[in-house]
Order: C-alpha cells, then sequence, then structure tokens
C-alpha cells in the first residue's frame, strides 16, 4: 500500500482508514510536495516512518528530469518492502501497488512521474482522478484509486490543515478564517518568512490570551496594510488579503512550511 501524503501536513493526509483495512499489508509512504514543505521536518518525518518500520521518500513529483531517479528510488524502497514476500517463494507475480492519497495530494502527478509517461490525468482541481484503474510498469501493477477523504474529521485542525493544502474546496471553509489561522500559526512558528513576505519592519506581537483568530486577524491586517489592500474608510481588505496569503502558502510563494510534527 502506497499512501502518498502531502510533505506539509503528512498526520491530516494520512487516512485512518485506509490504515484500518489495509493493516498487515507493506506499507510505503511518500511524502510528495516535499518542495513545498519545511526541508528539516521532513527529515524528521522521514525518520518517524522508518523508525515505525514503513518505507518512506520524500518527493517532488512535480520534477521532470528526476523521473528515473524516483523510479529506482521507489524500486528499491518497495524491494525492500517484498523481500520477505520473495524469500517465501511468492517469486514471478507482478507486486500490486495500490496507491491511495486525498484529492490532490498529486497521486496523478506521482503514477505519471513513476511510469514514466502521462497516462494518468493530472489536474488543479480536488477530485479528478475517478473510478479505479490499473496500470502496469514493468514488475510492478499499480492501481491508481479515486482520491478518497474520509467521512468526518474527528479534529477541526485537520480539516483546516486539509483546506490550507487545497484538498478540500475552498468554498466549504470561510477563506477569512482560514487565512486567520494559518496566520497565527506562521507567526508563532515562522514569524521570518512573514516579516520577509509581507515586508513587515516588524511582526505585531501576540497578546497574552488572544487567540488564533484574533491574532491572525492583526497579522492579515498588517501584512494587507503593507499590500495597500484597503477599502473605503482605510479599512483593509482581510478577506482579500486572506486569499492571497493562501494562494501564497499553496504555491510556496512565501516559504517552505510543514504544519505538522511527528511526535
Ligand atoms: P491527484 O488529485 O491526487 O491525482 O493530484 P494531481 O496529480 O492532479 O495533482 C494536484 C496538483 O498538485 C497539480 O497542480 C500538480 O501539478 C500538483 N503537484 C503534484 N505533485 C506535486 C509536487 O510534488 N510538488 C508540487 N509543488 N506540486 C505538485
Amino acid at each position: 500500500v502506497l499512501q502518498i501524503l502531502d510533505a506539509r501536513i503528512p498526520l491530516s493526509s494520512l487516512n485512518p482508514e485506509i490504515e484500518r483495512i489495509t493493516a498487515g499489508k507493506p506499507h510505503l509512504y511518500v511524502l510528495n510536495k516535499s518542495d513545498l514543505a519545511d526541508p528539516e521536518i521532513t527529515r524528521q518525518w522521514l525518520a518517524y516512518f522508518k523508525s515505525a518500520g514503513a518505507g518512506c521518500i520524500a518527493m517532488d513529483s512535480k520534477q521532470r528530469g528526476r523521473a528515473t531517479a524516483t523510479k529506482g528510488l521507489i524500486e528499491k524502497e518497495l524491494s525492500a518492502l517484498m523481500e520477505r514476500r520473495r524469500s517465501r517463494g511468492m517469486v514471478g507475480a507482478a507486486i500490486r501497488v495500490m496507491i491511495v492519497g486525498i484529492p490532490n495530494v498529486g497521486k496523478s502527478t506521482f503514477i505519471n512521474s513513476f511510469a514514466g509517461t502521462t497516462r494518468a490525468k493530472a489536474a488543479n482541481k480536488p477530485g479528478v482522478t475517478r473510478g479505479k484503474q490499473w496500470i502496469s510498469v514493468d514488475s510492478f501493477d499499480l492501481m491508481d484509486m479515486p482520491g478518497v477523504l474520509w467521512p468526518k474529521f474527528d479534529d477541526q485542525s485537520v480539516g483546516m490543515n486539509l483546506a490550507y493544502t487545497g484538498a478540500v474546496k475552498d468554498d466549504i471553509l470561510d477563506v477569512e478564517t482560514l487565512g486567520c489561522h494559518l496566520m497565527a500559526y506562521l507567526g508563532a512558528h515562522y514569524p521570518d518568512a512573514l516579516t520577509a513576505g509581507y515586508k513587515l519592519p516588524q511582526l505585531p506581537q501576540r497578546e497574552p490570551e488572544e487567540n488564533d483568530i484574533a491574532y491572525g486577524y492583526r497579522l492579515l491586517e498588517a501584512a494587507g496594510r503593507k499590500r495597500g489592500f484597503l477599502i473605503s474608510g482605510g479599512e483593509v481588505d482581510t478577506e482579500r488579503m486572506a486569499k492571497i496569503l493562501l494562494d501564497e502558502f499553496r504555491s510556496g510563494k512565501l516559504g517552505h512550511f510543514t504544519l505538522e510534527l511527528p511526535e
């Protein structure tokens, strides 16, 4: 079972239902979109998964030139995982790899990179992969599964992480609320990226007992004012600023961020 995770939110993008159904099968995790993630934290996640006995690689599926190298890496990881199977005499049969991941995590792009073709259709919209399909590559049969999101998020922060990265459609959650929460996180963990990205002489400091929404809102205001997003009366258009923030977060323009740390 090859689960493609978003390197920026490895836990939130991991489908617990898939884990439950496939318990007992060899697992390989791909930390995809690692080009957008914090490289230091990606290293920590790699160590975390490996210490749990699972194969794990970091990947940027969009980098074309890396297709061959990446394939070699995956084959190596998978063959290590399949060694036990081979030693039991189960040779010859193609290794069936079920590829799963939440919508928009990069399944199609990953498969294209792995197969070296453009068979799977990639799109910049959640949920383009529909219906399951088998793709044969060398000694592997890859099963491309449609993006499956589990029905409910136990934790509100999981839902928000999925929204920041674009796994769930924007219209499901209020953009300004999302922007406030994301700003508050970045203000706490990546303050330098905010001051640099929005050319702020100084980052507004969090007041004691100020919640995420209130602090994030002040950060949105400061950034929006600096960008000149004003509406009548000199107020800052914080909704516009929230949209820009999400765009710049998703594209990596603001920096390389990871929103979840291994325990
Ligand atoms: P799927 O819904 O899981 O099949 O996702 P897609 O393969 O359609 O990819 C969704 C979006 O993410 C597309 O815009 C891809 O170009 C982009 N994408 C996929 N992999 C990567 C990656 O490793 N890095 C970056 N920056 N973007 C990626």
